[in-house]
């Protein structure tokens, strides 16, 4: 039997490079998949592909995570339409990179408002079905980033941060309700994100990578999986660092 027959999941971010292979390993195990992403090309395109694979598995979804009362609608179709969310992964995530001495208010509020504030709408418009579902998961993808820092991250590394401790405070206020939340930091993983940098910056990071090379979208996806599944019941409030070594 897959492992999440009968489950219905929701993967923000889910439009493109780690979320939509996140959706994907969910639909190989059966759930049926909300793709959420903020445009209805990239949602409806990565839900169509993996209807190719598992038909029937994916429902695209366009909403800004940020938006607090769009994401409050999206909770409310989704169960409408998909029926009650087991398993909610906030993986949306965008960089506005840029030393701090020059960073505009607008490029700390877009980082903070996607990466930090989408994951509080997104637990607020799904707990109370997730209190009452069974397995509930929550999974919330960060970044080694928040854990040590980055030069010109300041924004994304605050907001990463934050979503380490969302998480644990999370997982204390919903432990009495069964439903784990757990954080997932990637290091440097191969994706539309990280694709732009320049090479001699790949190369300064891989030289601190122990297993000396980027991570791939798969290696995420395959831990979220493990942590959405019935075998991760009596883990909570924990971050586990995807990242060749990198932060060890
Ligand atoms: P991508 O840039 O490839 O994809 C980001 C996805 O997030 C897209 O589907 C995008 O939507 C969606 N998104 C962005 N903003 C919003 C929003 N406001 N509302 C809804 N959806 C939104 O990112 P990655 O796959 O590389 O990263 C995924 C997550 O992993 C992020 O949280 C990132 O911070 C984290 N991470 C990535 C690492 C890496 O090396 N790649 C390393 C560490 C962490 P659309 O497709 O519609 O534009």
């Amino acid at each position: 039997m897959s492992l999440f027959a009968n489950k219905v999941a929701v993967v923000t971010g889910g439009g493109r490079g780690i979320g939509q292979e996140i959706a994907r390993a969910l639909a190989a195990e059966g759930a049926k998949v909300a793709v959420v992403s903020r445009s209805a090309p990239s949602c409806g395109k990565a839900a169509e592909e993996i209807n190719a694979i598992f038909p029937g598995s994916a429902t695209a979804y366009a909403v800004d995570v940020a938006d607090h009362a769009a994401v409050q609608e999206l909770a409310k179709k989704i169960g409408d339409e998909l029926g009650a969310v087991n398993i909610l992964i906030n993986n949306a995530g965008v960089t506005r990179d840029g030393l701090l001495m020059r960073m505009k208010e607008e490029d700390w509020d877009t980082v903070l408002d996607t990466n930090l504030k989408g994951a509080f709408n997104t637990v607020k418009a799904f707990m109370r079905p997730l209190m009452k579902a069974e397995d509930p998961r929550i999974i919330n993808i960060a970044s080694v980033i928040g854990l040590i820092g980055n030069a010109g991250q300041t924004n994304y590394s605050a907001s990463k941060a934050g979503l380490i401790g969302f998480t644990k405070a999370v997982a204390r206020e919903l432990a009495g309700r069964s439903v784990t939340c757990n954080a997932v930091a990637p290091g440097f993983i191969t994706t539309d994100m990280t694709e732009d940098l320049p090479q001699a910056v790949k190369d300064a990071v891989i030289a601190k990578i122990p297993l000396a090379t980027f991570g791939e979208i798969k290696d995420i996806a395959a831990t979220v999986v493990f942590l959405a599944s019935p075998a991760a019941r009596y883990i909570t409030g924990q971050v586990i660092a995807v990242d060749g070594g990198m932060t060890m």
